[in-house]
């Protein structure tokens, strides 16, 4: 398939590429086992300039947009979607800064998270408020000169590890979602503690942290956009995110799919390889198919988000719900053409099945996007 990248495009997927093949693959079990936070791996992606790839070029970034980032969560995410996890949510935390800051937050942020000196976290769920993300009840009470926060954050991704977040919280806890804002959090800033690391099936070396809010003052110019527009801008954000997903769940399927022919090349069953027999190549064209599909979609997606496009629901529901699907299948037949080895830590297939799982539920599951697509479609009646 002939997907007209550019050579900067090519560039940077390529690059992706070496740095997971040198530096995530021989790590990648390890870090699996002891669940620690990828730091090294991470100055790595900085230092070769990664960060900058979804950054403005003012704020010195390279002026990639949606495209470019999910070349290299396709790329990371093939050897390891634990990584491509933490270099991600990068994207998710400033994407709102990106989008509705002020020229003064901008200065003051993006550039050291283009550089990777600092890391970003996005953190709207709550233990009472999951798909029904608006059902939030963390405060941020209007105090002189600022914003007094309390409640508790769950299932945040970078949790403790980044240094800047974005923050959901409500400054008009009588109106709901249209009393919720977006407000930046400093990692050392007074009342503002992690709690419980959750301990996961899958992509076990991100960090997924509880964040308490005790009486957190933040100055009031952390507000970011107007009060009141949080969960709006939140929303906004998940459309421009969602095909970063798809392309988490592209790469963990196209590393299954690698692993699967050159174990089944290899492995003699009856006096002949098992990729010779005719229900592996069944499964394998399968595979193959649906993960070509998988990425006609996602780049098209994400070519719509940087289209500048207005209406994204539908379109980059489309691609996480399809590629995520599709990943976890793969990796699941992939075990089985496999056999034992492919149920054993020695071999990646089992971790990536395990980290295949997670496309399927965060940023929102996927039962909830299909419920998106059918009314954006219910819209459209039918046109195309
Ligand atoms: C590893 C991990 C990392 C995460 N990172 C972040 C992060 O960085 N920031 C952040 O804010 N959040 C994060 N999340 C939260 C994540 O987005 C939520 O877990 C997800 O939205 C689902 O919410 P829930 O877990 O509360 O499930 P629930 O909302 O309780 O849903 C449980 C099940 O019921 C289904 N369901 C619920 N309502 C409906 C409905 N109306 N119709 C049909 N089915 C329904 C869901 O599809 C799901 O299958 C993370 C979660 C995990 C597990």
């Amino acid at each position: 398939m002939e997907y007209f990248l550019t050579e900067e495009q090519k560039t940077i997927k390529d690059l992706a590429r070496k740095i997971a093949e040198e530096r995530v693959l021989p790590v990648r079990a390890e870090l699996d086992e002891t669940e620690d936070f990828p730091r090294a791996i991470m100055k790595y992606l900085a230092d070769a300039d990664m960060f900058r790839v979804f950054i403005p070029e003012e704020y010195e970034g390279l002026g990639g947009g949606c495209l470019e980032l999910c070349l290299v969560v396709e790329e990371l995410s093939r050897v390891c979607a634990a990584i491509s996890t933490c270099y991600a949510v990068n994207a998710l935390g400033c994407y709102t800064l990106i989008e509705f800051g002020t020229e003064e937050q901008k200065r003051k942020y993006l550039p050291d998270i283009a550089a990777g000196r600092r890391l970003t976290a996005f953190a709207l769920t709550e233990p009472t408020a999951g798909s029904d993300a608006g059902a939030i009840k963390t405060t941020a009470e209007k105090v002189n000169g600022g914003y007094m926060l309390n409640g508790t954050k769950q299932f945040i991704t970078n949790g403790g590890e980044a240094e800047i977040y974005t923050v959901i919280a409500l400054t008009d806890k009588t109106r709901g979602a249209r009393g919720a804002s977006a407000i930046i959090v400093e990692k050392d800033t007074e009342g503002f503690s992690f709690g419980k690391t959750e301990k996961k099936m899958g992509i076990r070396a991100s960090a997924t942290r509880e964040l308490i809010f005790r009486n957190c003052f933040v100055p009031e110019e952390n507000l970011i956009g107007r009060e009141g527009a949080g969960f709006l801008m939140a929303m906004k954000l998940f459309d421009r995110s969602r095909p970063g997903i798809g392309a988490q769940a592209l790469g963990i399927a196209q590393g299954a799919l690698e692993t699967a022919v050159d174990y089944t090349r290899q492995r003699i069953q009856f006096g002949q390889p098992l990729i010779s027999l005719p229900v592996v190549q069944d499964i394998l064209g399968d595979m193959a198919t649906h993960i070509e599909a998988s990425r006609a979609l996602i780049y098209a997606a994400a070519r719509t988000v940087d289209s500048g496009a207005k209406n994204l629901t539908e379109v980059s529901a489309m691609s996480k719900v399809f590629a995520s699907d599709v990943a976890m299948k793969v990796t699941t037949d992939a075990v089985q053409i496999c056999g034992g080895p492919g149920y054993m830590r020695d071999y990646p297939l089992e971790k990536m099945m395990r980290d295949a799982k997670i496309t399927q539920i965060y940023e929102g599951s996927n039962q909830i996007l299909r419920n998106a697509i059918a009314i954006e479609t219910r819209k459209r009646k039918g046109r195309t």
